[in-house]
């Protein structure tokens, strides 16, 4: 068993995130989601050090932070002193430093958002996966993972309940392989204790 604190855009992301975390850790995960105060992006970076401390105090092995990149700069596309609008360099300069044992913080940064991971494995429930998928506009990525750019939670559930139980290890490789943003991703979530 794993704790962890989640802090995520809304409940849609929440869904997948736990799904993903679950399948990398390969352990049951027992989450804490963090209360939106006002969600959307707003709210990830205003809650940053809260949902670090409380996942100290409530002795989380790490807390799971999550923002869509939109059309800032992905992370993978500098090296060094970060442009001004990279938001996983915005997020980690966040994270207060707390006492030992420190909980890991996991940042995901899907380029450009969530979808594209999700698209990555469009074929097992017969969407044609597209051919850059971290290039596709988000209401593009919205409409061809969900039906529509603007999902109602029914739809993603949906979907979410057809591929999930399809998604193998070697999905989750092929993944790491062709999105550096999920790499990323997992390999924080590998270094878990
Ligand atoms: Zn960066």
């Amino acid at each position: 068993m794993i704790r962890l604190v989640f802090l995520v855009e809304g409940e849609t992301d929440f869904q997948i995130l736990r799904f993903l975390v679950q399948r990398i850790v390969q352990e049951d995960v027992e989450c804490i989601r963090r209360q939106r105060r006002f969600g959307g992006l707003g709210d990830v970076f205003a809650s940053v050090v809260g949902c670090v401390w409380q996942a100290y105090q409530w002795r989380a092995s790490g807390a799971v932070i999550d923002a869509d990149a939109d059309r800032s700069t992905p992370h993978a596309s500098h090296v060094g002193k970060p442009p001004g609008d990279c938001r996983y360099c915005a997020i980690a300069e966040l994270v207060p430093v707390v006492p030992e044992p420190r909980p890991k913080v996991c940042i995901g940064v899907p380029v450009e958002a969530i979808e594209a991971w999700l698209l990555e494995w469009g074929d097992l429930i017969g969407i044609k996966r597209p051919r850059d998928v971290e290039r596709l506009p988000r209401r593009r990525g919205k409409e061809l993972l969900w039906g529509s750019a603007t999902p109602r939670r029914e739809d993603v559930t949906v979907v979410c309940e057809k591929l999930f139980p399809l998604v193998a290890p070697e999905h989750i490789e092929r993944l790491a392989e062709s999105q550096e943003s999920f790499r990323t991703f997992r390999a924080s979530l590998q270094s878990l204790s």
